[in-house]
């Protein structure tokens, strides 16, 4: 028969376990394992996570033997602490929380305290001496089981005891009587029967089964679902259940509960971070209802740290995290517990931090000899590194901030300010937005998402808001204690500044400041660590990672993330220049050769320099330009008076332009008069192309000796015949310039291969051209037949409907444009053993499309200069994995 429970603490060892995660989910393979370690942790059992999906398959029923085995579990734990649980001398609590194979940090629920009752209650006053901590204790177990397991809106218990604070004029927690909480008592209970219609404290083992039920229920919540949504994490991998011996950090000055990070998760520096909260239970530091305390000093916390006010346990708590993090060789995020100066630990796991502090933390790791260098690339998350490319603030502009709290996630952002996830969702549609809350909780999740940033009043590093700003990269200020935020009247207001809702601030979470309106924000500084972790990756990597770029700030950019060369240079952007735009438009518009030929020599006077200055700064490294490829019409006057302009410079009426307009008109111009379809109807258009860069080359060579390794790119062939013509044409042309300039160009001559016959014709087309470069933007839209600027009418519900998995293009198809490619592959290498490949739409620059290409054979890749870092650290995992 299946065992569905596994027991943990210091009499149990089942690090033997295989798949010890997948069985007992994170946290109970964390426990199994701390108690392998012998780690001080409350003795407890683990419901394994199958339990999860026999649940949902089994119309939410448990299964026929679970029932003895958990009897025999809660015996055994009996047996082991001398308790009882639901007895009336010395009675056992318990707390019961989730578990997931992949950690989802507070997105499904927890009952703590599990096993009070009147009689209980009683008992434990009996056996503690402290009647206020009993009580303390009844009443969040009253409102968690309520809210939880009865599904009473968790806001009643709120009001409830905010009300009795407020009568009573107490503002902490802490300073509550006996006497009050025996009144909240019997409003939480009066709550609980009125709202749910049944008993607020069963039997205490039913209040087990029904609190494993919840958790169980809390696996399907909205905010489960759109947290494993937002991650990719499958709903079959289910949760596993923790239940286990309660501790208490609320039993006076001598206890307390905290959290600790074996290095600093913002930063990544090698010291033990965290917070705590003394006299308070696990909750109230996630919630952010109480600001903490730091674990570490740091010279000016004025004696409130961990390390000055509890200095032996700080030191147990370090051995325990030197501990940990060696036994797991990465940084672990440790929740404990301290009951009357004895400590335990609660949970480890794997920290989440920011980018930063993973590239810090993986490339210290190396040095000191902990991991691998290949160990340490597949730490990075390569879309997370898109953190380290955020915007920061110019502090060179003198600015005065109006607010400063704790600097919980990197990263600055400019926004309106909303104040409920709701209007986030609504505004964000229109704006950037910055969400102000008094602490966030997991329902605010989607309106986290929307926002550019998250303020927050109360809670500290490690509350809600946080944690989930760090992990979505998100700039986050929290605890920023002199503001009042009035949710309901949408109103912040700072000392006697009011900001209503609508109104512009700007925050920066790396320092915990908030400005009023829009500050200047400048670009990130690349570190030491980064740097250090790009070149481990760059030696590992087989391909190579080139910038799309064409312009000079696009191409250094590229250089400073570490750019091997020019992967794309797209032409035509180089046209949009205000000096250039009315020259194409003349350009195109006229209606013969001789007309076209003026605007022709004054664009290319225009385009030597361009051309020069981007070459200039690329010398020695590969360069890829492509001729003029987009359809017209992208270039087009719409304004009557750009119209008049052109028709002014022509020498021609208004009306016989719009006439020109019209007969250039396409239905579908992306599958139009675009690409080498341009170059064969004008050829004297890419002829001046060809004539600038090759001049730009002579010249850059002879006035500064700089070699350019050019390579020419022909776009959107689908027939050899199309190439064999245009080849024809640039190679005339520069015989003609190798004459005037009595030199000898080297250079390679390519196509892209964006369209499925060119693919199928590989074989032909490959014999023609040195190298291929698969532009996967088009070779999508051409494959499915959707067009790219369509697709958003409905690919939503496509995604939605699960007809598609993934938006195709952003992460390669790889059953049907991926095939296209290997046979493109086969077929051109055939024909042309020395073909050079590359790939240079959008998924150059995706993680899995990068695995794809690796795996295929692709020489190099080339994305925006933004996404290198990320297409590196992706290229050598590629290598590693495969
Ligand atoms: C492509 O089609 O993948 C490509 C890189 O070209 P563009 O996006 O300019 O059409
Ligand atoms: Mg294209």
């Amino acid at each position: 028969m299946k065992k569905w429970i596994y027991q943990f603490g210091i009499n149990h060892n089942n690090e033997h376990l295989d798949n010890i995660t997948g069985l007992l989910g994170g946290k109970g393979a964390g426990l199994a394992q701390m108690s392998s370690l012998s780690l001080p942790i409350p003795p407890g059992f683990t419901i394994i996570t199958d339990i999860c999906n026999y649940y949902y398959n089994n119309e939410n029923k448990l299964p026929p033997n679970f029932k003895n085995d958990l009897s025999k579990a809660l015996q055994d734990l009996e047996t082991e602490t001398g308790k009882k649980f639901g007895c009336h001398k010395n009675p056992l609590l318990l707390s019961v929380r989730s578990g997931s194979k992949i950690s989802m940090p507070g997105m499904m629920d927890t009952v703590l305290n599990l096993g009070m009752n009147e009689e209980v209650l009683n008992a434990l006053v009996l056996t503690s001496g402290n009647k206020k901590f009993v009580f303390d204790n009844y009443r969040r177990f009253l409102a968690m089981y309520g809210s939880i397991v009865l599904n009473v809106p968790y806001y009643l218990f709120e009001d409830a005891f905010a009300l009795h604070k407020a009568r009573a004029n107490i503002y902490k927690d802490d300073d509550t009587t006996v006497d009050i909480l025996e009144n909240v008592i019997k409003d939480f209970k009066k709550i609980i029967e009125k709202h749910s219609g049944k008993e607020c404290e069963p039997d205490p083992l039913e209040q087990l089964s029904e609190s494993i039920k919840a958790v169980l229920n809390s696996w399907m919540s909205h905010r489960a679902i759109t947290y494993r949504k937002l991650n990719n994490i499958p709903e079959s991998s289910g949760t596993a259940i923790n239940i286990q011996s309660m501790v208490f950090g609320n039993m006076g000055e001598t206890s307390a509960t905290g959290v600790v990070f074996t290095r600093c998760p913002s930063q990544g520096d090698k010291k033990i971070f965290g917070e705590f909260l003394i006299n308070a239970q696990g909750e109230d530091v996630v919630s952010g209802s109480r600001t903490p305390s730091p674990i570490s000093s740091d010279g000016n916390q004025q004696g409130k740290s961990m390390e000055i006010l509890m200095p032996e346990l700080f030191q147990e708590l370090e051995q325990v995290c030197r501990k940990l993090e060696y036994h797991y060789k990465d940084t672990q995020d440790i929740e404990f517990t301290i009951e009357k100066g004895v400590l335990y630990i609660l949970q480890t796991r794997t920290a989440k931090r920011t980018a930063a502090a993973s590239v810090k933390i993986a490339v210290n790791m190396v040095e000191e000899g902990v991991i691998s260098k290949e160990k340490a690339i597949m730490r990075i998350e390569p879309e997370s590194l898109c953190q380290l490319l955020h915007t920061g603030i110019d502090y060179s502009k003198n600015l005065e901030h109006v607010a400063v709290g704790l600097p919980a996630s990197p990263g600055a952002a400019s926004g309106i300010v909303v104040f409920s996830p709701f209007d986030a969702e609504e505004m964000s549609h229109y704006h950037k937005v910055i969400l102000v809350r008094n602490d966030t909780s997991p329902e605010d999740i989607q309106g986290m998402h929307v926002a550019a940033g998250i303020i927050t009043a109360r809670g500290g590093m490690t509350s809600h808001a946080a944690v989930v700003a760090r992990g979505m990269g998100r700039p986050c200020v929290c605890g920023v204690s002199n503001i009042v935020v009035d949710e309901i009247n949408k109103i912040l207001k700072i000392g006697d500044l009011i900001v209503k809702h609508g109104d512009t601030i700007t925050i920066d979470g790396g320092a915990g400041k908030i400005f009023l309106g829009k500050v200047p924000l400048i670009q990130p500084e690349v570190t030491k660590e980064f740097e250090v972790i790009l070149k481990w990756a760059y030696e590992i990597s087989a391909l190579s990672v080139r910038a799309n770029a064409e312009t000079v700030l696009d191409a250094t950019m590229g250089l400073k993330f570490g750019a091997q060369g020019i992967g794309l240079s797209r032409s035509e952007h180089m046209f949009f220049d205000k000096d250039k735009i009315p020259l194409v438009r003349e350009m195109i518009i006229a209606k013969n050769a001789e007309q076209r030929k003026k605007s022709i020599d004054q664009l290319l006077t225009l385009q030597i320099q361009d051309f020069k200055a981007l070459f200039r700064i690329m010398k020695n490294k590969p360069i890829n330009v492509r001729l003029l490829d987009p359809p017209l019409h992208e270039f087009l006057p719409t304004e009557q008076e750009d119209i008049k302009k052109v028709a002014d410079s022509l020498n021609l009426s208004v009306s016989s332009i719009k006439q020109r307009l019209d007969d250039l008109h396409e239905v579908n111009p992306m599958l139009g008069h675009r690409g080498c379809r341009l170059g064969i109807s004008y050829p004297e258009i890419y002829q001046m192309q060809v004539e600038a860069i090759f001049t730009a080359i002579n010249e850059l060579d002879k006035e500064e000796n700089i070699k350019t390794l050019l390579e020419l790119m022909i776009p959107l062939i689908s027939n050899v015949n199309e190439l064999k013509k245009l080849k024809f044409y640039i190679q005339q042309k520069i015989t003609i310039l190798e004459e005037n300039f009595s030199c000898k160009f080297n250079y390679k001559i390519g196509t892209m291969i964006e369209i499925p016959r060119a693919a199928l014709t590989a074989n032909e087309i490959g014999g023609e051209v040195d190298f291929f470069s698969f532009g996967t933007n088009d070779l999508t839209q051409t494959t499915y037949g959707i067009s790219r600027d369509d697709l958003s009418s409905f690919l939503p519900n496509y995604l939605e409907q699960k007809i598609f998995e993934h938006d195709p293009f952003i992460c390669l198809d790889e059953e049907g444009v991926g095939e296209l490619i290997k046979i493109a592959i086969e077929r051109g290498r055939k024909a042309n053993s020395r073909l050079t490949l590359g790939a240079c739409g959008e998924h150059a620059g995706n993680p899995k499309s990068i695995e794809f290409f690796h795996k295929a054979g692709i020489d190099y890749i080339s994305c925006s200069p933004y996404r290198i870092p990320i297409a590196l650290i992706a290229a050598a995992q590629a290598k590693i994995r495969h």
